[in-house]
């Protein structure tokens, strides 16, 4: 390949180019969700830690049990341009990542006022007897 003329300084910036093209679109179309549901921004207004977990866990634990997609027994009823109120009808693993981006997110704007998970003091002492 030809060596380009034009300078870039990007030395030490992050690599988005290294950035799944598929995986992101499968993310933003959970947000599109998301947006009609609530609206547009309503994840970086801020949600419980807990919450977000709890919703993670649970996307990951359908995939787990073989189940891609969000869709729930009474999805097959809704009509087709329909808004499922409790489901994305996206991939699962793309809704836990939506959570963990959210999770992420708040940590790294220091958002610790929505930090309600387990208390560090009440995770001393916690080794389990064999
Ligand atoms: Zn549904």
């Amino acid at each position: 390949m030809k060596k380009p003329k034009g300078i870039k300084y990007d030395g030490g910036k992050a690599p988005l180019n290294l950035l799944s093209n598929y995986a992101m679109e499968e993310v933003a179309k959970v947000l599109q969700y998301g947006a009609t549901k609530y609206h547009p921004w309503n994840w970086a207004e801020g949600i419980h830690y807990s919450r977000v977990i709890s919703a993670a866990r649970r996307h990951i634990a359908e995939w787990e049990n073989r189940k891609t997609y969000d869709i729930g027994e009474d999805c097959n009823g809704c009509k087709k341009k329909q808004l499922c109120k409790t489901h994305s009808k996206r991939h699962h693993l793309a809704n836990a990542i939506c959570n963990l981006m959210f999770l992420l997110d708040y940590e790294l704007r220091e958002l610790n006022h929505l930090d309600d998970r387990r208390p560090e003091h009440t995770l001393k002492n916690t080794k389990r007897k064999k």
